[in-house]
C-alpha cells in the first residue's frame, strides 16, 4: 500500500470540471495582458509538460473549497441582490469558459463575481486588481451581457481577510484580446520564448543588476520539457551580473554578460528596473 500515491492520484478525481486543453477558454484571455503566448500555443497543440505537484494539487484543492464557502455566504448574505447562477458554463466568441457567480439586484443590475485565493503576503501588494484577472472577469460580462465584474481576492491562509474591486465593463478591449487569442492560436509556429528580465536594485554608490526569468517560466509545467524557458537551469538562482556605476554596465560574474549585454545595448540603461 502507497498512501501517499494513492492521494496523489485521487485528489485530482476530486474536481467536479473536466478542462480541455486543446480548447480556448475566457480565462486565456489573461494570456494576452501578462501571459506568456508560447505557453497558450504549447497547450492548444498538446505540448508535453510535468504533472501537477502535489503541492499545486492541494492549492487548487483548497481554493475551491474556499470557493464554495465564498458562494455560500454570498446567498446568505446578501440583501437586495441574489445569486442567479454560480459556475455556470458559457461560451463566447469561439471561447468556452466557467464563471463563479452571477448577482442579480432588485431593480435588475447584473454583476458577475471571480473569486481569487491568495497567499497572505500578496495582500501587501494588492491595491488594484490584476490585469489578467480583469481581462478574465470582463470576457464573462461580455458573454452574459451583464453590467459590470466584482474581483474577490481571499487570503487562504486567512488573517488578511477579503479584498473586492469593483470592474466596468469594456467589450472593445475584451475583442481585441480575443483576436490576439485567435492570431496565437492559428498560427503554425510557436510565439517566441520569453526574454528574461534584469532587475536594477539601487545601491549607495552604484546599482546592483540581477537577471531573471519572468514569473511565467518559473511555474510553467512546459519549462525543460517542451520548452527551452527563459534562461538555462544554471542561471536560475537570483545571483549579482554585474553593476551599473555612473551609468556605464560592469559585469561581475562571467556567465550573465552576453545575456545583459543582449537585452542592454548602452541607451537602454535607463528602461532597467
Ligand atoms: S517556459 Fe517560459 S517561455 Fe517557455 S512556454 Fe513556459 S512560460 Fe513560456
Amino acid at each position: 500500500m502507497n498512501i501517499y500515491e494513492a492521494i496523489l492520484r485521487g485528489l485530482p478525481m476530486l474536481r467536479s470540471h473536466e478542462w480541455d486543453d486543446t480548447k480556448l477558454h475566457i480565462s486565456d484571455l489573461g494570456v494576452m495582458v501578462d501571459g506568456c503566448p508560447r505557453q497558450l500555443w504549447l497547450r492548444l497543440h498538446g505540448a508535453e509538460k510535468r504533472e501537477n505537484h502535489l503541492g499545486e494539487i492541494l492549492m487548487f484543492d483548497a481554493g475551491q473549497r474556499i470557493h464554495d464557502r465564498m458562494v455560500e455566504a454570498l446567498r446568505l448574505g446578501l440583501q437586495g441582490w441574489r445569486v442567479v447562477d454560480a459556475e455556470k458554463p458559457v461560451e463566447w466568441q469561439g471561447l468556452t469558459g466557467r464563471y463563479d457567480v452571477k448577482l442579480e439586484s432588485d431593480d435588475g443590475k447584473v454583476v458577475i463575481c471571480d473569486f481569487k485565493t491568495m497567499r497572505g503576503a500578496a495582500f501587501g501588494y494588492l491595491v488594484e486588481p490584476k490585469p489578467s484577472h480583469v481581462a478574465q472577469v470582463l470576457g464573462y460580462v461580455a458573454a452574459e451581457n451583464a453590467d459590470s465584474a466584482a474581483i474577490i481576492y481571499v487570503d487562504r491562509e486567512g488573517q488578511n481577510g477579503i479584498r473586492v474591486f469593483d470592474v466596468d465593463r469594456n467589450d472593445d478591449e475584451i475583442l481585441r484580446l480575443v483576436e490576439g487569442l485567435k492570431v496565437i492560436a492559428a498560427s503554425n509556429e510557436p510565439p517566441p520564448v520569453l526574454k528574461p528580465i534584469l532587475e536594477r536594485v539601487e545601491r549607495k554608490q552604484y546599482d546592483t543588476i540581477y537577471v531573471k526569468q519572468p514569473w511565467n517560466c518559473d511555474y510553467c509545467r512546459y519549462q525543460d520539457i517542451s520548452c527551452k524557458g527563459a534562461l538555462p537551469p544554471d542561471l536560475r538562482q537570483k545571483e549579482i551580473a554585474g553593476r551599473i556605476r555612473d551609468g556605464k554596465y560592469e559585469p561581475e560574474n562571467d556567465k550573465y554578460t552576453e545575456i545583459v549585454r543582449g537585452i542592454l545595448d548602452g541607451d537602454r540603461l535607463q528602461e532597467v528596473g
